[in-house]
């Protein structure tokens, strides 16, 4: 494995913990979420109007036992007024408004189907809430302590109370220039008079925020019940901020480990642009006129099309599918529809304070991402290789998407069906993660097998490779045996041949009178000289069927001791008349019986005593020892050395001589040796499961050791009954 694979490996398993990490902390975060939203749904519970006061009545609602409630109907909506106390000292019916108006939990504020209103005014700043509010409550006069959150008004507002100013936050005014948002969340505590009503009456102005006036739902309870709204919506606040910190880092080390590469710097673009319009509202909203909207607007369309180019880089172009064959016809069509729609704002910002145009917006924006979106989850399975990728894509349209559903109905309220789309997309982040994971764990698993498999087959092919080589070199070796032996041969038969031919041509051309003896020394010499090529040819016969037929021995119970004792007597009788003297040591006792064939064994003993015969002086001594070897050749053998005291071996020979045809340099004192004896002698051995070895001192003697395995009880019982 090189270093770089490693890297790449090591790189890949950063990203791939990074991710694995992330994803839990988006989970933990979603779970947060979902607490806020289960904990924290502003929907009013019954809520009905005094027919007498006009108030709504809470005189039933225990909140010590039923919990809190919410202000979200009842109100009454005074368009394009700005109003105090004073103003409704007289009657409200003084001025144009809309009566039992619901403040919906995602931003707007729903004019009553019963609205008395007149003026032409209406449809235009009211909708983002520039106006003022009432809601008079009908309380137990006991309840002691109520207080009320209000989670969102847009931007500045007063907030009266039983004619008193509780809380203002934000310069009101009718002038649409200047500072204008404050604070946007507030919290009040009152005690209800003693005819139990109490009267709130907010005005409000708006001039940048598309979600204007009373936002969201105000939460009425014991200051207890409101504190723990507060606590949870820090808890979501502080969420928030963890998200972004998290994409943020992710970014970060996406970046550093695939640097160089396009995809990833508009992944930084987009995450960039996504945490400036997550804090746009505070940075734009001291911004006069209509400056807010129209930077927020612009930040909230570039973002999707960034993303548009982000999804369309990650994946190669080369294969024919839907979104390859578009040619990048879809970017062009996204770009142009985004400077499309800024352009008419930036031309025409009035635009940015109707309803319709943050519909069109928020719809817009919603289509391209649910198209890169798409374009993520067909790409996927057609490109398993880009696993990181899509990774990084999948948690990117989540959060994309989260985003938009966080920014769309306000951070601190998000209606329940947005919970089953991020689910669905954290699902789709987790299902990625997992089939990352999977797919890394499987390629990493076949590359140790690819490299095992690699090493084995390496380390085959060496052996083969090697095999190869020692069987060239064998093959060479024999062609040359070969080679040399034809020669041996032929030179040790012509040899003779030749001297038998010398012979006869001088019994044919001897003259009448020679000598009977003389012929008689040609016709002996004739007859040694074939009995020597008679021996020549008998040995090479044996030798290739030993070599050509290894079932060529035939098996019996051979007892070596009388085999040798008989060859001793042979050659004891055929050294008399010599001053060679011949030695035989055999222990009485024991049992020297083998299994094997007798003449052959005959032949190795023969040979080696014949060898120290012919290869001692006059002088010679040889002995001949047989004893039986405890746990030799994995079980009992027969040893059998023959010594002497001849010319010995040189070292450097001593080696070969058990090849065919070789003969020691210093062996020309027995002239007619053809090398072929003790080749035969090893061969027959080691047909037999024997060893033999020879030690030789030159001038000093030689010594061959031959062992044999010898027959088991069982063995010779088998025979026995075979032969019976
Ligand atoms: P040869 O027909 O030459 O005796 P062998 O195969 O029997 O052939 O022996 C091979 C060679 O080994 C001999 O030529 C000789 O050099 C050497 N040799 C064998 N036995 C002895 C021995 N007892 N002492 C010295 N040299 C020996």
């Amino acid at each position: 494995m090189t270093t770089e694979v490693r890297q790449d490996k090591s790189d890949k398993r950063k990203v791939l913990g990074i991710f694995v990490r992330t994803v839990v902390f988006l989970i933990l975060l979603l779970s947060i979420y979902t607490m806020v939203l289960i904990v924290n749904q502003r929907h009013g519970i019954g809520l009905t109007a005094d027919p007498k006061t006009g108030a709504v009545d809470l005189r039933d609602w225990s909140f010590e036992a039923r919990g809190r409630n919410y202000l979200d109907t009842g109100w009454e909506f005074y368009p394009n007024l700005l109003l105090t106390p004073e103003d409704f000292s007289e009657t409200t019916e003084a001025f144009p408004h809309f009566k039992n108006v619901t403040i919906s939990s995602n931003g707007w504020t729903h004019l009553g189907l019963d609205a008395a209103a007149t003026s032409s005014s209406l449809t235009t700043m009211s909708e983002f809430g520039y106006g003022t509010y009432r809601i008079a409550i009908l309380m137990p006069p006991d309840s002691g302590v109520v207080a009320m959150d209000f989670p969102e008004i847009n931007h500045a507002a007063e907030i009266y109370v039983n004619g008193i100013l509780l809380t203002q936050f934000g310069q009101v005014s009718e002038s649409k220039e200047g500072f204008e948002h404050e604070e946007a969340y507030s919290d009040i505590r009152v005690s209800p008079p003693e005819d139990g009503i109490i009267e709130i009456i907010i005005p409000c102005s708006n001039f940048s925020n598309p979600f204007g006036g009373i936002a969201i739902p105000p939460a009425i309870g014991t200051p207890e019940q409101i504190d723990a709204i507060d606590t949870v919506s820090k808890m979501w606040i502080s969420s928030v901020v963890t998200l972004f910190v998290l994409i943020i880092i992710t970014g970060f080390y996406v970046s550093l480990t695939f640097r160089r590469k396009l995809k990833y710097y508009y992944f930084i673009l987009i995450i960039l642009i996504s945490v400036s319009y997550e804090f746009s509202e505070k940075i734009f909203n001291p911004l006069p006129g209509d400056w807010n909207k129209l930077l927020q607007t612009t930040f909230f369309l570039l973002m999707s099309f960034v993303a548009t180019l982000y999804f369309s880089a990650l994946y190669p172009k080369t294969d024919e599918n839907f979104f390859s064959r578009t040619k990048n016809w879809d970017i062009i069509l996204i770009a142009a529809a985004t400077c499309g729609f800024l352009a008419f704002y930036w031309i025409n910002p009035e635009f940015l304070h109707y309803k319709t145009s943050v519909v069109a917006n928020s719809v817009f924006v919603t289509i391209i991402n649910s198209y890169n979106f798409l374009r993520v989850l067909y790409m996927t399975p057609r490109h398993p290789e880009q696993g990181t990728f899509h990774l990084i894509s999948a948690a990117l349209a989540s959060i994309i998407f989260s985003t938009m559903i966080i920014r769309a109905p306000q951070i601190f309220f998000i209606p329940l069906h947005s919970v089953g789309i991020v689910l669905m997309i954290f699902g789709t982040a987790i299902y990625f993660t997992i089939r990352y994971v999977n797919n890394f764990n499987q390629i990493s698993r076949f590359t140790i097998e690819l490299e095992n498999a690699v090493q084995e087959k390496t380390r085959s092919i060496a052996r083969v490779n090697a095999e190869l080589v020692s069987m060239n070199q064998m093959l060479i070796k024999n062609e040359d045996a070969r080679k040399k032996m034809m020669s041996n041969v032929s030179h040790d038969l012509r040899t003779p041949i030749t001297a038998i031919r010398g012979y006869i041509e001088l019994i044919m051309n001897s003259k009448i009178n020679t000598p009977r003896e003389t012929i008689n020394t040609y016709l002996t010499n004739m007859h040694t000289r074939s009995v020597q090529m008679e021996q020549l040819i008998e040995d090479l016969v044996q030798l290739t069927r030993l070599e050509s037929d290894p079932a060529d021995i035939k098996t019996q119970t051979v007892n070596l001791r009388d085999m040798i004792d008989n060859l001793y007597e042979l050659y004891l009788m055929e050294s008399e008349g010599s001053n060679k003297k011949l030695h035989l040591d055999m222990p009485d006792d024991d049992m020297l019986t083998v299994m094997g064939d007798p003449n052959r064994l005959l032949r190795v003993f023969e040979n080696l005593i014949v060898n120290a015969m012919r290869y001692t002086t006059d002088e010679g001594r040889i002995e001949i020892r047989a004893f039986r070897e405890i746990a030799a050749l994995g079980g009992d053998a027969i040893h059998i050395i023959v010594r002497d005291n001849g010319i010995g071996i040189p070292a450097p020979e001593l080696p070969y001589i058990f090849d065919r045809f070789y003969r020691a340099t210093n062996a020309s004192i027995h002239k007619s040796g053809s090398g072929l004896g003790l080749s035969i002698v090893k061969s027959i051995v080691e047909k037999h499961g024997g060893r033999i070895w020879a030690e030789s001192v030159e001038k000093e003697g030689s010594t061959f050791h031959v062992i044999i395995p010898s027959a088991t009880p069982q063995e010779m019982e088998q025979h026995k009954r075979e032969d019976d």
